[in-house]
């Protein structure tokens, strides 16, 4: 039997050890954490419990194809969200709701934009278009090198040529006529690591699947039960897992990596080894590879850091829904400095997720579990963060203003969560949320590979690798990394 150690339990690592256990592989799992799941990970606290980073799954199928492929049915619940969320605008006292329903959304918009079902079918379509000219052909697909990806690139229709060389925030304008609008349908560009200023048209996509593919999901129970449920099943495969274990070197290697070594000097071996931990990082960090040294990793491209506030208040906020987006005013002078300002927002644009909306379990009876995402520069910018406590007062009382709600007076319970504490209990690079940001020359063969350059029994999995970030992304990634070890291995099942 085969033995596979996988470095890292975030949802990329925890899948490819379901693929490799179900085939035969003898499975261990090192975890820097004391939990599994990485970002997707879970807050426990004086009786209110939190999803720590991600509140929606989209692109459900991916889930589905995954059990599938272990023979197991998807014990996992979703409900689909619509409306998918509300906006709430500076200024505007009524949030707006975002609906998956062309007519309804129309309505809802009725006042400042004309038209608009027809003109968000039309944006949808060829956008969808886009979608899936390329889901098979370039996002669900291994290359061997640059050439093989230019080739692949090269089938998709060339009518799509020009949303490469077009801005997002183009598109968006032409579309609509409301700034409102411009600004919601151009938001998907942040969790790119981008602008819609510079993000190319092409990622509209994100609106498609956002809007009509598959649209937005909660997990029944909280999102943590994704990973509930895959350790039940690890478990019953015999996937061993070791929490509180960081691998911190690598041992003596020839042409394969024979061992690496944890933060006590234990070394690991295996016959296959995957890293789950940044594929970026991992190279220039662990390999001490040249072209991953920290003045290389620095100059790439990274999405925006989390600070994240975890508050169990007491009352209902009667205003909030489970997703809510707080926006500021002056879109584009906060699109230009929000990835390297060095000090906190003044007007910070901010998300906010409640499940104790639906989920009665997540927060004691009468109180709410509120969840504040607000993206903000990584530690190549602003390094110091012993100012945290500042930047929540302000989201804590720009909330409380904008909800009517009094929410500092009634806190029960607070954790927050800057840059460099993401950075050091998930080992992300600098503090960067989703890793890895999508510019065209980081994306395909040119982002870093799931196969080491040198090492030929060392992979990879996770958001800095192919195809690149978010939850159904990691698990197609987990997907394309066992096509790889299948090939170079023999399939024991
Ligand atoms: C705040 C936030 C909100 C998000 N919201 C969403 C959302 O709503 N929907 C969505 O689809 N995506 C969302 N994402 C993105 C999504 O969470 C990630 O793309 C995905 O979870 C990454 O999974 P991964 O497999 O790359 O591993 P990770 O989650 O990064 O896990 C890697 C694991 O490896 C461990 N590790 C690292 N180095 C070592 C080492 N040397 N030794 C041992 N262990 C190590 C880490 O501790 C970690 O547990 C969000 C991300 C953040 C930060």
């Amino acid at each position: 039997m085969k033995s596979a150690l996988i470095i890292g339990s975030g949802l990329g690592g925890l899948s490819t050890a379901l693929r490799l256990s179900h085939k035969g592989y003898d499975v261990t799992i090192l975890e820097k954490h004391h939990r599994a799941g990485g970002r997707l990970n879970l807050i426990e606290q004086d009786g209110f419990r939190f999803d720590m980073g991600p509140s929606f799954m989209s692109m459900t199928y991916e889930l589905d194809e995954l059990f599938n492929s272990i023979n197991e049915k998807n014990p996992i619940e979703l409900e689909e969200l619509d409306p998918l969320y509300q906006v709430f605008f500076e200024g505007k006292e009524k949030p707006r709701l975002i609906y998956k329903d062309l007519q309804k959304l129309q309505e809802e918009f009725k006042d400042i934009e004309p038209d608009l079902a027809n003109k968000v079918d039309k944006y949808l379509s060829r956008a969808g278009q886009f979608f899936h000219d390329t889901e098979d052909k370039v996002v669900k697909s291994n290359f061997n090198n640059k050439l093989e990806y230019i080739l692949k690139l090269s089938r998709v229709p060339l009518k799509h040529l020009p949303y490469l060389f077009k801005t997002m925030w183009s598109e968006v304008d032409k579309t609509f006529k409301s700034e409102e609008m411009k600004i919601i349908f151009s938001l998907v560009a942040f969790f790119l690591g981008s602008t819609p200023f510079q993000t190319p048209a092409i990622y509209s996509l994100l609106n498609y699947t956002e809007m009509r593919h598959n649209g937005y999901w909660k997990v029944k129970g909280g999102m943590y039960k994704m990973v509930e449920e895959i350790l039940k099943i690890l478990e019953r495969n015999g996937v061993k897992i070791h929490y509180n274990t960081e691998i911190v070197s690598i041992g003596n290697n020839n042409s394969k990596l024979n061992e690496v070594i944890d933060q006590n000097g234990k070394r690991w071996t295996a016959d296959i080894i995957i890293s789950n931990s940044d594929a970026a990082s991992f190279r220039g960090k662990l390999l001490g590879r040249k072209n991953y040294s920290e003045a290389k990793l620095d100059k790439m491209h990274w999405t925006l850091a989390p600070y994240t506030i975890y508050l169990g208040v007491k009352g209902k906020v009667d205003k909030l829904m489970h997703h809510n987006y707080f926006l500021g005013s002056n879109f584009r002078g906060y699109a230009d400095t929000i990835f390297t300002s060095s000090i906190n927002p003044q007007k910070p644009y901010y998300y906010v997720n409640v499940t104790s909306k639906s989920d009665q379990t997540a927060a004691p009876e009468g109180h709410e579990n509120i969840y504040i995402l607000c993206p903000v520069p990584d530690l190549r910018f602003k390094k110091d963060w012993s100012d945290k406590e500042e930047l929540a007062e302000t989201l804590i009382s720009d909330l409380s203003q904008r909800t009517g709600f009094d929410i500092k007076n009634n806190i029960v319970t607070k954790r927050i969560m800057a840059p460099d504490d993401w950075a050091n209990t998930l080992n992300l690079y600098k503090g960067s949320g989703l890793g890895l940001a999508h510019d065209i020359d980081q994306v395909g063969a040119f982002r870093p590979s799931n196969k080491d350059e040198e090492f030929s029994n060392l992979y990879y999995v996770g958001a800095s690798t192919t195809p690149g970030t978010g939850l159904p992304m990691v698990i197609i990634s987990s997907k394309l990394v066992t096509e790889r070890i299948e090939k170079d291995y023999a399939t024991l099942s």
